[in-house]
């Protein structure tokens, strides 16, 4: 059974192929699909007791060898009772793993049971609310392993296929982390701090969270890797990995950030596994820096990043050091962006993933916007392409369907082509303004789809709650098919607007290019209904349309001349209109504008005369004699074209 599966995902793999299976997606789903967990494995009553407790503190201590999955070793645990009385504290363990002990802080030893995935300790004495409780799990065992280590299974060993390194290393995510050490699962509970020291052959190395601060040399040719990381984590990015690496040092650094920061890379040491990639992990040092200037600092600047490699089919944003299994620009962006969206702010809920993925693989466009130009449009093109091969919405409801949960076309595709909507509709400034704030208003902490519609609402002091209704609840997207003419001096645009899957109708400003050899104009419109209809003065011969030029919105469109459209074709009834028209001047609006209205006034050529902003009217006095466009945009975003004739 296992084994079918893992011959069917290679396969799949091979299929779809890197651009149109999301690399981080397939290396989440095969440890999801391995692994017959599809929730957390606890019952209600076991939920409610794990959640008695608030974990402070975790050192893990652990044997780790390159050749096996076996572990020994133990796990501190300090924790914060929640509740007024604690006399038990849960947590959970594969039943592959043997229990040795478990103790108090002085030695004593505590009495448990454990029963399959759970095990239960009694503490020797109930404790009150905010009490401590300061314990140490002695355990050992073998990892199960489900499947091929080839597409990762909680706690793997396999040697690269590529390079011939064997390593050992841990994948968690999303219910994993018990597979290989005795923790808590709970997404909302983030570790306040970790410290991971592992005891090997000296001829490994050892990737982890935070700051290496020694290496102890043991007896029996082993040594101990000590890290240690300060900052908030969750059980599913707590990582080992070891094996024979050569360390690759970088800095970064970051704009107005008077310090560096270290990127460690940890790379296979057969040598050609970093020249064959130095070209991306070199990539790096400016990807970190441009998140730092887009997104905030660094979150974990006090520390480093890192990249340690491992056997297996994508990446994974283990804090502080991802693991790679392969080397792009693109991957590396979207580990390197998980940093921010997904470590330092965790969604909240599984089915709020796409604030992590969605963010992440966003990023992937924003670092080729910033860093490499040439290739930002083939990107989006590829985006929009892979948000189509599957359809619904961007947040899940169904977190027990694995296949659905890190599914490429919507959490990662889809959420990234979501997001690229909500960056067209709040523009560059407001829409870095949300990245900032969301990454230092729930800094260490968790964010759910609620809060950052909250978020956005709050920022912009506008209601975003129809952008969320339509694209992260919502299912489908535009499809648009319109038709124009142009006739004595008249350009005529019919835009018919369906859902190109079963869900409602868009509301988006969109704009149209109007190709002409005198210059090209662009008109912005509001296409919000099932059909829409323009007529509009345009001097030059219009040779082309073009929706979206930019290509901010994932749609389908097809756009025609149609030489008989100007028989029939409505004018657009505006709502706005301004008076006096035709005039000399001072014009007026009616319904009159709110004072955050900005007006473009445009002549038929295309070219922006004057910008105006603030309370009507308006002196257009110093335009020459001739017909105009005013384009205007209201403070609820709302767009509408108004023709305007100067004597
Ligand atoms: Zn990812």
């Amino acid at each position: 059974m296992k084994k079918v599966i893992t011959i069917c995902l290679i396969l799949f793999v091979k299929l779809i192929g890197a651009q149109d299976q999301h690399l981080c997606s397939i290396s989440k789903l095969s440890a999801l699909q391995r692994s017959s967990l599809t929730k957390n494995n606890l019952t209600n009553a076991q939920a409610s007791l794990i959640e008695k407790y608030d974990v402070g503190f975790h050192h893990l201590s652990l044997s780790v060898e390159r050749t096996s999955t076996f572990i020994s070793g133990n796990v501190r645990t300090i924790a914060r009772s929640r509740v007024a009385t604690l006399d038990t504290f849960l947590f959970q363990l594969h039943t592959n793993f043997t229990v040795d002990s478990v103790h108090g802080s002085n030695q004593t030893p505590y009495s448990f049971t454990k029963i399959g995935d759970v095990t239960v300790v009694m503490l020797p004495q109930s404790i009150g609310l905010n009490q401590i409780i300061d314990l140490t799990i002695y355990y050992r065992g073998t990892p199960p392993s489900g499947a091929s280590a080839a597409i990762g299974n909680g706690f793997s060993n396999r040697a690269s296929p590529t390079y011939g390194n064997q390593i050992t290393w841990s994948l968690s995510q999303p219910y994993s982390a018990y597979e290989w050490w005795p923790c808590k699962q709970s997404l909302q509970d983030k570790i306040d701090s970790i410290f991971v020291s592992v005891t090997t052959d000296t001829s490994n190395k050892v990737g982890s969270h935070g700051l290496l601060k020694q290496i102890d040399l043991k007896p029996n040719g082993k040594h101990t890797f000590h890290w240690q990381s300060f900052y908030p984590i969750n059980y599913y990015l707590v990582m080992v990995t070891v094996g024979q690496y050569t360390e690759y040092r970088q800095y970064a650094k970051p704009k107005g950030y008077a310090d560096s920061i270290l990127i460690q890379n940890y790379i296979y040491s057969n040598p050609a596994a970093y020249t064959n990639n130095a070209t991306s992990i070199l990539a790096t040092k400016p990807q970190l820096e441009l998140f730092s200037d887009i997104f905030g600092l660094y979150p974990f600047h006090k520390e480093k990043y890192g990249h340690v490699m491992a056997p297996f089919s994508g990446g994974m944003e283990h804090q502080t050091m991802s693991s790679m299994g392969i080397f792009n620009f693109g991957i590396v962006a979207h580990e390197v962006a998980h940093q921010w969206f997904g470590d330092n702010v965790t969604c909240a809920t599984w089915s709020d993933i796409w604030l992590n993925e969605g963010f992440a693989s966003y990023s992937e466009y924003l670092a080729r916007r910033y860093l490499l130009p040439n290739t930002a449009l083939q990107e989006l093109t590829d985006m929009h392409a892979a948000s189509k091969q599957e359809v619904g919405a961007v947040y899940v409801t169904d977190t027990a369907n694995v296949n659905r949960l890190f599914s490429s076309a919507l959490t990662y595709n889809k959420g990234a082509a979501a997001i690229r909507v909500l960056h067209y509709l709040l523009g560059d400034s407001m829409f870095f303004e949300v990245c900032k704030t969301y990454q230092t208003r729930f800094a260490n902490g968790n964010a759910s789809t609620q809060d950052f519609n909250d978020l956005v609402n709050e920022l912009s002091g506008k209601n975003y709650d129809f952008y969320f209704d339509q694209w992260i609840y919502g299912i489908g997207f535009p499809a648009y098919t319109s038709t124009w003419n142009q006739t004595n001096g008249k350009f005529y645009l019919k835009v018919k607007q369906a859902n190109a899957h079963s869900g409602g109708l868009f509301s988006l400003p969109i704009a149209f290019n109007l190709q002409r050899a005198i210059g090209d104009t662009q008109i912005v419109l509001d296409i919000n209904t099932s059909e829409q209809n323009i007529e509009l003065p345009v001097g030059g011969t219009i040779s082309n349309v073009v929706i979206d030029p930019n290509v901010w919105i994932l749609k389908n469109s097809s756009m025609t001349k149609d030489v008989g459209l100007s028989v029939g074709a409505q004018a657009e009834t505006a709502s706005l209109r301004i008076y006096p028209n035709p005039g000399e001047g001072m014009v007026w609006f009616e319904p009159s504008l709110p004072n955050t209205a900005r007006v473009e006034v445009i002549d038929l050529s295309g070219r922006t005369c004057m910008t105006l902003s603030g309370k009507d009217g308006f002196d257009l006095s110093s335009l020459q004699a001739g017909v105009y466009l005013l384009n205007v945009r209201d403070n609820a975003g709302k767009q509408q074209v108004i023709k305007y004739q100067k004597y």
